[in-house]
């Protein structure tokens, strides 16, 4: 059996040859797709390697007599198997074999297309797991992948790791509990060539929108495709009759970010040039292109199919396909196209998507807020928490400044209500009384009434999956008590971040404020009554709170608010715990409330503390709630949201002073660590979740959690992104936070993850 099989001599039988990944490579090369060139390093290569290397003992006798319940032991002995396979020299001849292949890579691309890059090609080096031991249940754990990788040295290494991950603690753990014997399940690694992308997109060979069976959608963007995934750039928008193979409409959108890889391969968010913003991404012979090879991908899998497509060098290449299950073809037609006679007013960022045709009323103080009646579109510069009852009155929302993790962005999503941000001049075009039409999904507004029909603002609550169990629990996110039966609607596990800021504006007095004129009491009423109605409609389901953290120049409009210090730059300010502990009697009273819910017996609640910097600050806090009668992390859940740079380094501290769980706040973290204003508009297009600075702190934070059993969640709203929340589950987080809208697509991605790790490690 030989050591290398390239994707020529494989088909989807060769499972036991290539695993899942591979055999599906091979299958779509021999159909003629344009699948970017590469080869497997067979599953036997792996056993070879574990033989001649004489690895079976010991990695046996470093098994024996595992309990795999005992997580500190499980942990160690996955380390150091990884560890032992890892440092073990791959034999001479095999590592020649592997380079040989990679080189030929290289040569064999320099010679014929356009895939070369430098003097050594850059591939991704996947694991790519045999079937042989399929479990009935549960979930395998992480495989490795690893993308631009370069040089002879690199792949052996790379594919090494691959073959490691077969140890991880929970790849052990799976197998331990399902019975497979450790020493007869095989690995695969997939060598393949990375497409540098310059465009790229997904393609459906069905219109999901629409339900049309003789309809391919294509969207396109500048870069990766990573960003249409995560909602953060507009796609372009083709469609084509399948049957006729033409082009029946292009919408072309302002796309004012890409992804693209620089010269060391870490991939970077670029600004797209101005001119280039509102070209169409693909001309008409690649759109027509990639409906073929849409198209024969569906014949020949005999299943509507979701492609993944990137473009180098005016190269297509197919990178991954799979079957559409969602479909259900309808006979009639839904209309969906907007009225062509909508002219365009305006153009922002889409912060909660939907349609909504009203009067414009625009709010330039807060004395005008009253002026907002129900169903009006309430434009301004930027909201505020305070807002929020005018904001609730609202048919829909529209602000000059702001990106997608600004306040407005946050509340409107949760109301599911239509909102554009980042306008720019919202407060200058539109003006009182004029109607407008906002298409918040397309990212526009129109002048007067247009009609748009499919989609309408959506009243229903969203349907629960309740047919999709994941091992990953996904939880929501809610803030206005009044939206709990639709979060609790949604099934999911529990409320991952409850922010007090809403229920305390909707009281319109500080709750500095509160203490000032002695009437604490009043204070921990109003927290209470909120909390109440969240708890109640979760019970038992876990509902984690986290104390108020108001910056200084939000709450200015309530009373007492104008007493509030004015800061340079109040983002990084007087606000969350480090106020809180200032503040004591704010704090205090929070944790009273939570108390009094938690001895009439709304035990589900937990406690979060915001923008944590230092562990005297999490002990200070824990005092505080012991004073006022609950035991931290024993009594009740208690934990840190992390979302400063500073708290991810001394995680380690942070953990031996005892949490019960730690959640991810994005939208502050990555502003820290990128050193980007959330808030401003101008630079929206460079705030970025995915960046590897970001990334590489969840990873060390979670790493540092599992070794101390803290738990691990996420509730910035990067956890309503699907790429956020893939590289979550092969982190290994055990929860994860998404609105109320995106609960059923987050758990859908998350189960297919969770599936597809399943699948490879076998
Ligand atoms: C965060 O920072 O990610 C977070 C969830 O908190 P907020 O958006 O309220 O700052
Ligand atoms: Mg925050």
């Amino acid at each position: 059996m030989s050591r290398i099989a390239w994707f020529k001599d494989l088909n989807r039988n060769s499972l036991s040859i290539a695993g899942g990944k591979g055999a599906n490579l091979g299958e779509m090369f021999n159909l003629g797709m344009p699948v970017p060139p590469g080869f497997c390093v067979t599953a036997q290569t792996y056993k070879e390697f574990i033989d001649q290397m004489e690895l079976t003992p010991k990695i046996t006798q470093l098994l024996n007599n595992l309990d795999p319940e005992n997580n500190d032991r499980l942990q160690q002995v996955g380390d150091k198997i990884q560890q032992l396979i890892i440092s073990t020299p791959v034999p001479e001849e095999m590592a020649e074999e592997i380079v040989e292949s990679y080189e030929l890579l290289g040569m064999e691309r320099k010679n014929t297309d356009s895939l070369v890059h430098g003097n050594d090609v850059f591939v991704a080096v996947r694991s790519s797991a045999t079937a042989e031991d399929l479990p009935t249940a549960s979930f395998a754990g992480q495989q490795a992948t690893f993308l631009n990788v370069k040089g002879k040295e690199n792949i052996v290494k790379a594919v090494r790791a691959c073959w490691a991950s077969l140890f991880t603690p929970r790849a052990i753990y799976y197998r331990e509990r399902n019975k497979f014997d450790h020493m007869k399940v095989f690995i695969s690694v997939v060598v393949q060539v990375m497409v540098n992308a310059q465009k790229s997109g997904i393609m459906f060979t069905v219109n999901p929108a629409t339900n049309h069976a003789h309809e391919i959608v294509i969207e396109a963007v500048y870069g990766l495709g990573e960003l249409i995934v995560g909602g953060e750039v507009n796609p372009d928008l083709y469609i084509v009759d399948k049957n006729k193979r033409d082009i029946k409409s292009i919408e072309i959108k302002k796309k004012i970010a890409g992804l693209f890889r620089n010269e060391i391969g870490m991939n970077e968010k670029q600004t797209i040039p101005t001119e280039m913003q509102e070209r169409q991404v693909l001309d008409q012979k690649q759109i027509l292109e990639l409906a073929r090879l849409g198209k024969k991908l569906e014949d020949h899998y005999g299943l509507p199919q979701d492609i993944e497509w990137a473009i180098e060098q005016n190269q297509i290449f197919i990178v991954q396909t799979r079957a559409v299950t969602t479909f259900k073809e309808h006979t009639q037609d839904r209309v969906q196209s907007v009225e062509e006679a909508g002219k365009i007013i305006l153009k922002g960022e889409t912060a909660s998507a939907g349609v909504y045709s009203g009067p414009v009323k625009v709010v330039r103080s807060p004395a005008e807020l009253s002026k907002v009646q129900k169903g009006d579109v309430l434009v301004t510069r930027m909201t505020t928490p305070d807002m929020v009852p005018a904001m609730q009155r609202a048919g829909a929302i529209i602000t000059d400044e702001g990106g997608m993790t600004c306040h407005a962005a946050i509340v409107s999503r949760e109301m599911g209500t239509p909102c554009l941000v980042g306008t720019e001049h919202a407060t200058e075009v539109l003006h009182d009384g004029e109607i407008v039409t906002i298409h918040a999904s397309r990212g526009v507004v129109y002048e007067g009434k247009v009609t748009v029909h499919q989609e309408e603002k959506k009243e229903v609550p969203p349907v629960a999956g309740e047919d999709i169990i994941t091992a990953t629990e996904i939880k929501v996110i809610l803030d206005i008590p009044e939206r709990a039966a639709v979060a609790a609607a949604t099934g999911a596990d529990g409320v991952g971040l409850v922010r007090l800021e809403i229920i305390i504006a909707k009281s319109g007095i500080h709750p500095a404020e509160y203490v000032r004129q002695g009437k604490t009491e009043e204070y921990i009423n109003v927290v209470k009554d909120g909390l109440q109605e969240i708890a109640k409609a979760f019970s038992p389901r876990p509902v984690w709170v986290r104390c108020s953290d108001m910056r200084s120049d939000e709450y200015r409009n309530l009373v007492g608010g104008d007493q509030e210090p004015h800061e340079t730059d109040p983002m990084i300010g007087w606000h969350g715990i480090r106020r809180l502990l200032d503040d004591k009697e704010i704090l205090r009273a929070e944790f009273q409330a939570i108390r009094d819910l938690h001895y009439e017996g709304l035990k589900n609640i937990g406690i979060m503390l915001p923008f944590v910097i230092r562990v005297d600050e999490i002990r200070k806090a824990k005092e505080v709630l012991r004073e006022v009668g609950l035991e931290p992390c024993t009594a009740i859940d208690f934990g840190i949201m992390v979302e400063t740079p500073a708290i991810c380094w001394i995680m380690e501290d942070v953990c031996k002073e005892g949490i019960s769980f730690v959640s991810f706040g994005t939208n502050d973290l990555t502003q820290l660590t990128l050193g980007i204003d959330r808030n401003n508009e101008h630079i929206a297009p460079l705030f970025d979740e995915m960046h590897p600075a970001v990334l590489g702190e969840i990873a060390k934070v979670i790493k540092v959690c599992k070794k101390y059993g803290v738990k691990t969640s996420i509730c910035g709203q990067a956890g309503s992104k699907p790429v956020m929340a893939e590289f979550l589950i092969h982190q290994g987080v055990d929860s994860i936070s998404a609105n109320i809208d995106a609960v059923d697509t987050i758990r859908r991605v998350v189960a297919r993850v969770e599936r597809k790790l399943l699948l490879e490690k076998r």
